[in-house]
């Protein structure tokens, strides 16, 4: 079946009259972007036949499962899609050399605890049963000057794929911190090797992965937000070598350049440094900052996000 309904005039005057188009007031962006949405929504039924039942059961479905739209944004890869517009406008800026971006997800605490130059970041309460991770950098410029003082924000999963805060079986800000640079621009923070996790089983974000013959799951990863004064804000990730899922993520995020070799070792200077006998692992990370063009591109998005 082919549009034709939404094509008459019946149906254009009622998206016009719906969108606000015949009304003085109101925001002329917002209608036209309104128009766009509910006229291809009206075309997707259309041409694909949807029945009345089907419309019913799916704004149901939305409705029921809207307390995961955080986690549809990052599987049905609206959150990669911002990504490769930001990259695409820094491309035609010219702009290249920083640190890649990449999705943030919904699962970001403000408020973790400060430090200057070291972290622990876990709790204790993982200590045998996961392998420790020594995990540290130098935030610089693009020119490749240090920067003293860069807020190194770093959040990750525990062993069984759980963040605190929504999983509240944690302790208050677990594997959740944030670290200004010393006067070298490094950071390092000793914590628990995450591992990857999947959607919640039988949510929305689940179901409808599942009905489209895909799957869940993220490889093992840790989220960063970097920022300093007059650099370009970073939402970024890594993901840990080596996970079955590194380049299958049901959110679209790994990077090439994003995947830092794991080290396994014994002792070192590091593991010194951050009280670590025996066997660990360390990744080392390093960022580079581009320079912010406006005050605006110092901070992250405005998107809502959980406060501790
Ligand atoms: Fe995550």
């Amino acid at each position: 079946m082919t549009v034709k309904l939404v094509k008459t005039q019946e149906v254009q005057i009622l998206l016009d009259k719906l969108s606000g188009l015949d009304q003085q007031a109101g925001d002329a962006r917002l209608k036209a972007i309104v128009r766009r949405i509910v006229g291809d929504l009206f075309a997707t039924i259309e041409d694909f036949n949807i029945s009345d039942d089907e419309v019913w059961q799916a704004l149901n479905f939305a409705a029921r499962g809207s307390a995961e739209f955080g986690l549809w944004a990052a599987g049905l890869g609206l959150e990669r899609f911002l990504d490769i517009r930001a990259d695409a406008a820094d491309a035609a800026a010219g702009l290249t050399g920083g640190t890649p971006r990449t999705i943030e997800g919904p699962l970001y605490v403000a408020g973790a605890p400060e430090s200057v130059g070291y972290a622990r970041m876990d709790d204790g309460s993982e200590e045998g049963k996961v392998d420790t991770l020594i995990l540290h950098g130098q935030v610089r410029d693009v020119n490749g000057a240090p920067i003293e003082g860069a807020k190194v924000e770093i959040w990750h999963a525990n062993s069984l794929g759980n963040y605190s805060y929504f999983d509240t079986t944690q302790s208050e800000f677990n594997l959740r911190r944030t670290i200004f640079t010393d006067a070298d621009g490094r950071y390092v923070t000793r914590t628990t090797l995450p591992v990857g996790y999947a959607c919640p089983e039988g949510g929305s974000t689940e179901t409808i992965l599942k009905n489209i013959g895909r799957h869940g799951n993220r490889p093992a990863h840790v989220h960063y937000f970097v920022s300093a004064e007059n650099k370009r804000h970073l939402t970024t990730q890594i993901n840990i070598d080596g996970d079955p899922y590194l380049h299958d993520d049901f959110a679209y995020a790994t990077r090439d350049e994003l995947v830092p070799p794991v080290k396994r070792l014994t002792g070192g200077a590091l593991a010194e440094r951050c009280s670590v006998s025996g066997e660990h692992v360390e990744i080392q990370f390093d960022i580079m900052l581009h320079a912010a063009s406006s005050k605006q591109e110092e901070h992250a998005s405005a998107r809502p996000r959980a406060a501790g």
